[in-house]
C-alpha cells in the first residue's frame, strides 16, 4: 500500500475514489491466472514457463500502474491478450522485408544494396550447411577464406592481391592500425570528413592510433601542402572521396596521380578510401563521374578500400586492394582476424563479383538494374500504380538519387507517383501522411518520401518482379484510408 500513500500524498484529485482504488487493486488477477486464460493455451506448452511469469507480471505491473492513476482495473480477458501481444512481439522477428519506393538506390537505413537471384541462392546454400570455406579439397589441409574472392577482384582490378574484412570502415580502420599507428597520417582538410552512420575519418583515425595531419583548408589544397606536411613519421597518405557532398564554387583539390607521384618521390604509400568503389563508368547513364577501382590501381596506389554493398552491389563488406606487400601485412594483422567476413557474405560477394567478370552486371546486379532502367519503362509501371489508386495520384516528374554515400549530387531523372497530388490542397499532406502511415504498416511494409504535401512513390528502386506486391498494396490500402 505504500505506492497508494505516496499516490495520494500528490494527487489530491482522485482521493474521493481511494476506495475503488483499493478495491480494483485487489481485483487483479494473479499472475497463474492470468497465465491459466484460454487466450495463452496457445504458449503455455510451447514458451517455457519462466518466460510466461516473467512477461505476465510485466503487464499486471502495468495495470497496476494504471489502477493507481484512477483507471479502472481491466477484464482477465483483456489483461491475458495484453500478455499474448507482448510474447508475440517476442517471438515475432522484427527485422521485416521492406519495398523500397523512395527512389534512393542504396539507402543505408533500408539495408543497402539487394542481391542478385543467384548471389541469394549461393548465400542461403552455403548457410545450409559447411563448405570449404577455409580447406583446400585438393590437398585437405588448412586454406584461407580470401582465396574465394581474391582472384576475381584481382582480375576486375588489376590489383596484385585484394583482401576483404566486415565494411569498408574496418578496412581503413585495419589499414590504419596494421600500417600507421604511432605515425603520422596526411589527409587534406577538406577530406577529413563524415561519411554518415558515425564514420568520422578523424576518429577513425584516433580508433588506429596514427595521428592525422590535416593540411590544406576546407575548399583548397595544393600538392605542395602535402609535401610541405612530410616528416619522417608520416606513414601514408590518404584520399578520402567525399562521397557524400561536394564543394561548389572556389576549390582545388590534388588529384590522385599528383598525390601517387608525390608518394613515390618520399617513398610513402598513398591509400586511397574510394567509398562506394564502383567498377563500371556511371557516366554512360548521364551520372557524373564516380572515381573507379580500376583508376586507383593502374594509378598505382598502395591500397584501395571500398564498401561491398554500394555501387558494386554486393553483400556489406569492405575490400582491400592493392600492392601484395601491404595486402600481406594486414592479412597477419591479428585485427583481421576480429573484422573478418562471414562464409554466407564471401559466398553472396564471389557470385556479384562474377557478375562483372561474365559482363553481366547490369542485368543481373539488382542495383545496376535500377541505375540502367529506361525512363519509359518507370513512366508505364507509374501508370500502373496510379489506376490502383482510383484517383488520388497522379505521375509526375521527379528525381531517384543513388545514395548510399556514392555519387553525391547525382540525380537520374524518374517518374514519380504522387500520392495526394489531386485531392484539394487542404487535404494534400492529410492523404499523403495517412497513405504513407498504412503503407508502412502494410506487409511487406512500403516506404516512399514526402515531399510537398505529396507522398512519393519511385518505381525506379522497386524491382519490376515486386510490381504486383505494390499494385496489391495500393488496392487494400485505398479501401482502408478513412479520411
Ligand atoms: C560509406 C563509406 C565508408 C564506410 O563504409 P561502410 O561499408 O559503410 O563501412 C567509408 N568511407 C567512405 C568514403 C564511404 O563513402
Amino acid at each position: 500500500m505504500g505506492a497508494v500513500l505516496k499516490f495520494f500524498g500528490y494527487n489530491l484529485g482522485i482521493i474521493g475514489n481511494g476506495h475503488d482504488m483499493t478495491n480494483n487493486l485487489r481485483s487483479l488477477p494473479s499472475v497463474d491466472k492470468v497465465i491459466g486464460s484460454d487466450r495463452l493455451a496457445q504458449w503455455r506448452y510451447v514458451l517455457p514457463h519462466s518466460l510466461l511469469v516473467d512477461v505476465t507480471r510485466e503487464v499486471l505491473e502495468q495495470e497496476r500502474l494504471s489502477i493507481l492513476n484512477g483507471r479502472p482495473c481491466r477484464p482477465l480477458a483483456d489483461i491475458a491478450e495484453s500478455v499474448h501481444m507482448s510474447i508475440d512481439r517476442l517471438v515475432r522477428p522484427s527485422l521485416k522485408p521492406v519495398i523500397n519506393a523512395t527512389g534512393v538506390i542504396l539507402h543505408t537505413n533500408l539495408g543497402r544494396a539487394p542481391l542478385s537471384e543467384e548471389a541469394l541462392d549461393a548465400m542461403v546454400r552455403r548457410a545450409g550447411g559447411y563448405c570449404n570455406l577455409e580447406f583446400d579439397l585438393n590437398t585437405g589441409v588448412r586454406g584461407a577464406r580470401d582465396v574465394h574472392v581474391e582472384e576475381l577482384l584481382c582480375k576486375l582490378t588489376g590489383a596484385e592481391a585484394a583482401l576483404v574484412v566486415n565494411n569498408n570502415a574496418s578496412a581503413v580502420l585495419l589499414a590504419l592500425t596494421a600500417l600507421a599507428k604511432k605515425k603520422e597520417v596526411i589527409v587534406s582538410r577538406g577530406q577529413a570528413v563524415e561519411i554518415g552512420g558515425g564514420f568520422r575519418i578523424p576518429d577513425v583515425m584516433r580508433q588506429s592510433g596514427a595521428k592525422l595531419v590535416e593540411v590544406g583548408t576546407t575548399n583548397c589544397t595544393y600538392i605542395h601542402d602535402y609535401e610541405q606536411a612530410i616528416s619522417p613519421k608520416t606513414a601514408a597518405l590518404l584520399r578520402v572521396h567525399s562521397s557524400n557532398f561536394r564543394i561548389q564554387g572556389f576549390s582545388h583539390s590534388v588529384t590522385l596521380q599528383e598525390l601517387v607521384e608525390l608518394g613515390r618521390k618520399y617513398d610513402i604509400p598513398v591509400f586511397d578510401d574510394l567509398g562506394s568503389g564502383c567498377i563500371l563508368d556511371v557516366t554512360a547513364f548521364g551520372l557524373f563521374p564516380e572515381p573507379m577501382v580500376q583508376e586507383s590501381v593502374s594509378l598505382g596506389v598502395s591500397l584501395a578500400f571500398f564498401s561491398g554493398d554500394k555501387l558494386l552491389g554486393g553483400p556489406q563488406s569492405g575490400i582491400i586492394v592493392g600492392k601484395r606487400a601491404f595486402v600481406d601485412k594486414l592479412r597477419k594483422h591479428p585485427l583481421a582476424r576480429a573484422l573478418r567476413i562471414d562464409k554466407v557474405r564471401l559466398a553472396g560477394l564471389a557470385v556479384t563479383l562474377g557478375h562483372y567478370l561474365k559482363g553481366e552486371a547490369l542485368e543481373k546486379i539488382p542495383v545496376w538494374r535500377m541505375i540502367a532502367m529506361p525512363l519509359s519503362e518507370i513512366e508505364k509501371r507509374a501508370e500502373g500504380w496510379v489506376q490502383s489508386l482510383g484517383g488520388l495520384a497522379r505521375v509526375i516528374e521527379g528525381e531517384s538519387v543513388v545514395g548510399g554515400g556514392s555519387l553525391p549530387g547525382a540525380v537520374l531523372p524518374t517518374r514519380t507517383v504522387a500520392i495526394g497530388s489531386k485531392t484539394k490542397s487542404s487535404r494534400n499532406s492529410e492523404v499523403a501522411s495517412k497513405m504513407a502511415k498504412l503503407l508502412r504498416e502494410y506487409e511487406p511494409a512500403i516506404v516512399g518520401r514526402l515531399e510537398n504535401d505529396c507522398l512519393l512513390l519511385d518505381p525506379r528502386t522497386v524491382l519490376p518482379e515486386h510490381d504486383e506486391i505494390v499494385v496489391k498494396a495500393l488496392v487494400d490500402t485505398v479501401s482502408r484510408l478513412k479520411l
